[in-house]
């Protein structure tokens, strides 16, 4: 039976938000340590995939659980989180020894004095175990790869899709790499290539024309004897950070890498204009739903868009809106503000009242 160390870790870090991810936001995903990892979260996303390593391994596998910590997306994560989640983790790695590591990663996740926590980790992890034993991370194909993450790691596996529904298949590819290493050692070649590129993420889906054909090729890779990882990450662009931009990935045995990476680097540096045009402001939203014959129309505020981590209380749209008549028209907004909704509660319903929104985060 072998002793597999297991740890989910994940948040989009979005470092123009200045309010700070504490614990507790991480908790109201489900935080969980020691056996709980599994148990209460074996059967999601990407620790469902790693779930599916005894019959990869053809043995069973004796479980221990690190960490898990998952938060989709906002500020840095705050220094003492980090310091927990380590600490925990090598912690529990000294405890015993262990014959292989999965990780569930993001791969941007940073903090106010970390650029890049997902690095940090993964070379924390290393100095407890050293360097014979296997290591892979899974990591979402927005993650911002880094010298530090590709030289702890044995193995980095990126999801193969956007919008991501793969988490699941993510993570049993990672559970194939970990079996190779555990069966031949870690003899393999790693080859990355950065192409200093950030795009606006709109149009860049991996089923669209823009980029399904290099994603199947990818995945076409991937499946070919003796290669543990084809992933292309294009790195999310709210992220200021060092060395910021996409990476092609390739993990391999055997003489040369399964994919070309100049051709590749240059293929996606010929794709970087795509979609590169001014976003109407305000205003001329609103003017222009006014003047639409259509109804109802929607607005998608990308610049404060929380699932891409920006706190959600913009009052741009409100104030351009405050300056127009709406004569027989109505709008629905959207502002998070905890504040406002208490004296919203106080008043009861039918009150009338004048308040501050927006802006407190
Ligand atoms: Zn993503």
């Amino acid at each position: 039976m072998k002793r597999i160390a297991v740890a989910q870790i994940q948040q989009e870090s979005n470092t123009f938000n200045p309010r700070a991810t504490e614990k507790a936001d991480f908790a109201e995903y489900g935080w969980a340590i020691g056996e709980e990892v599994m148990r209460l979260y074996g059967a999601t996303d990407e620790l469902a995939g790693f779930s599916h390593l005894p019959e990869v391994l053809g043995e069973p596998v004796e479980w221990v659980g690190l960490v898990r910590a998952k938060e989709l997306a906002g500020g840095p994560i705050a220094d003492a989180v980090v310091d927990e989640i380590v600490t925990r983790i090598q912690r529990t790695l000294h405890a015993g020894p262990v014959d292989g590591v999965l990780l569930s990663l993001h791969g941007a996740l940073a903090s106010p004095t970390i650029p890049d926590v997902d690095g940090h980790i993964l070379e924390k992890v290393r100095e407890v175990i050293g360097p014979g034993i296997p290591l892979v991370a899974t990591l979402d194909l927005h993650a911002n790869i880094t010298c530090t993450m590709i030289q702890a790691a044995d193995v980095l596996v990126g999801y193969h899709t956007f919008p991501h529904i793969d988490h699941e298949s993510c993570g049993r590819r990672a559970t194939r790499a970990l079996e190779n290493l555990i069966r031949h050692g870690p003899t393999h070649h790693v080859s990355a290539i950065k192409i200093p590129q950030i795009v606006n993420a709109k149009g860049f889906a991996t089923t669209g024309e823009l980029m399904q054909s290099l994603y199947e090729r990818l995945q076409r890779a991937e499946v070919c004897d003796g290669v543990l990882s084809a992933s292309l990450f294009m790195a999310q662009p709210w992220l200021d950070v060092p060395d910021l931009g996409w990476t092609l990935y390739q993990a391999y045995r055997g003489e040369h890498a399964p994919l070309d990476e100049e051709a590749i680097a240059d293929e996606c540096w010929s794709k970087r204009e795509f979609n590169a045009r001014s976003l109407p402001n305000p205003e001329s939203i609103v003017s222009e739903a006014l003047q639409s014959p259509l109804a109802p129309f929607a607005v998608s505020e990308g610049h404060d868009a929380t699932n891409s981590g920006a706190p959600g209380d913009s009052t741009r749209l409100l104030a351009a809106m405050l300056k127009t008549s709406w004569p027989g028209a109505g709008a629905l907004t959207y502002c998070i503000d905890a504040n406002a909704v208490q004296q919203a509660y106080s008043a009861g319903q039918g009150a009338t009242l004048r308040l501050l929104v927006g802006g407190s985060r």
